[in-house]
């Protein structure tokens, strides 16, 4: 069928909605538009970065981006350089890949003082994130309290309390690995609202708690329920069971059998942070459950802190023109069609849930709406119109072969044992295309 689609996003929803078109829709011309220089989106920006492995899904990623009938416009940001009106006026097909990048934002009283940070832009900060690299958290503390109990909730506690030698062989850039090996961080507390049985931590991360080296997870036994209730749903109820197995294992171990701990604190609501212009602690309010829902139950509790991260979830920001649903941070749509020629993938479509592959489906249902919407296919010039409005705007595209050229840079100035140094700064990127 022969069609011009824009992607607008090159994460994973971007990139498996690439793959989906290219396998169902022979002469689909599909150009990916990023606003970064770099491809991949939360694979590079929020994937923890000492888990190589899971990034190694890009490999997959820059086979597409090598198929025939697709291109990789990088550095252009649309609402910047080019507008969605633009881009629909000259496409056949736009479909949004823009995820949900904004933290929820954590409204407790105090949650303005300096060293609390939102764990997007705490994760972008460590993950050489352009937008995040001025943030600068001050780790010059000895305790840091993480709120939240889902995955991002654990790489942000692991990272902190790994050791100077297992951050050697990850990505982090340099100047967060400086600051994290000069860190006297001993003590990190993970705080759940809720319980054990209803944290999202997945099993394989919580169990990665153990294999730290210089770190004791740490739970008090008392926090963990003894049986799972009988509502619990069949696939809740198998993770569950796996956590409250692991948790046990913490609450069994040492907690001065290594130099540093990780306390996971559950049924525990933060009702404000304490201190003067800094953090200096954060207060808790003891909960309990009814019908799953944490209530406070009168009783506080204070964690003396330097740092506080924010781990509450993600939202997307409103795109202007086209409606947004506050309750759910995403743009509305009907599984993934927001209207003919506009479709939604990925974490702009479901929300902020849900790993790499759980994006895959939604390339495959746009394509099922795109040939029932354009049966005889499009007629829209596509990427001529593209490269000629960028040509009037002096815009510089970072095509796939220029982010080659920056990976491969960023793999040649690595030190030993670490995978990439990353490139954090754009001019620094166009520098180094430009052979300065
Ligand atoms: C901290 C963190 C850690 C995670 N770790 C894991 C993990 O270990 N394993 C796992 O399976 N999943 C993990 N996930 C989940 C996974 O990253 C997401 O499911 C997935 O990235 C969502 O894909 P997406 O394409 O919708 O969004 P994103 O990955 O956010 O991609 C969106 C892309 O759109 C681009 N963009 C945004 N606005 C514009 C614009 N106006 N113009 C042009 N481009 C734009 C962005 O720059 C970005 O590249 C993690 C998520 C987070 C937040």
């Amino acid at each position: 069928m022969e069609i011009s689609v824009a992607i607008i996003g090159s994460g994973p929803a971007g990139f498996y909605a690439a793959d989906a078109l290219i396998k169902n829709a022979d002469d689909a011309q599909i150009d990916i538009i990023e606003r970064l220089p770099t491809p991949y989106g939360l694979i590079r920006g929020g994937v923890a970065p000492d888990h190589q492995t899971t990034k190694k899904v890009a490999i997959k990623f820059e086979k597409t981006a090598l198929k025939d009938g697709l291109q990789y416009f990088g550095n252009i940001e649309v609402g910047r350089d080019v507008t969605l009106e633009e881009l629909r006026e000259i496409y056949d097909v736009v479909i949004l890949a823009i995820g949900a990048p904004a933290d929820r934002v954590l409204t407790i009283p105090g949650s303005d003082k300096i060293g609390v940070h939102g764990s997007a832009a705490f994760v972008g900060w460590y993950n050489g994130h352009p937008d995040f690299v001025e943030l600068a958290p001050d780790l010059n503390v000895d305790a840091a309290v993480v709120i939240g109990n889902g995955n991002v909730a654990l790489d942000i506690a692991r990272v902190l309390v790994r050791s100077s030698s297992g951050r050697a062989k990850t990505d982090l850039p340099n100047y967060a690995r400086g600051a994290m090996d000069a860190s006297p961080i001993k003590d990190v507390y993970i705080m759940g609202r809720r319980g054990p049985i209803e944290a999202k931590f997945t099993n394989v991360e919580l169990r990665e708690m153990l294999d730290l080296t210089e770190c004791a997870p740490i739970v008090d036994a008392a926090d963990l329920p003894e049986f799972i209730p009988e509502n619990v749903e069949n696939r809740d109820r198998r993770l569950a069971k796996k956590n409250l197995y692991t948790l046990c294992a913490f609450s069994e171990l040492d907690p001065g059998a290594k130099p540093k701990r990780a306390h996971f604190g559950f049924y525990a609501m933060p009702v404000e942070i304490l201190g003067g212009e800094r953090v200096e602690g954060i207060r808790f309010e003891r909960t309990k459950l009814e019908d799953g829902h944490a209530i406070g139950t009168g009783e506080m509790m204070d964690i003396p802190c330097g740092l506080v991260v924010a781990a509450i979830g993600y939202r997307a920001d409103p795109v202007p023109g086209l409606p947004y649903d506050e309750v759910k941070g995403i743009i509305p749509n009907d599984k993934g069609r927001i209207e003919k020629g506009l479709y939604a993938v990925g974490w702009i479509k479901r929300g902020p849930s849900g790993v790499i592959s759980s994006s895959r489906p939604d390339g495959v249902e746009v394509v099922e709406h795109i040939a029932a919407d354009f049966p005889n296919g499009g007629k829209k010039a596509g990427r001529t119109k593209l490269l000629e409005l960028l040509n009037e705007r002096a815009v510089r595209i970072v095509h796939f072969e220029d982010w080659k050229k920056l990976e491969a840079a960023e793999h040649h100035r690595a030190e030993q044992a670490q995978p990439r140094q990353k490139f954090t700064d754009i001019d620094a990127m166009m520098d180094h295309l430009e052979g300065k």
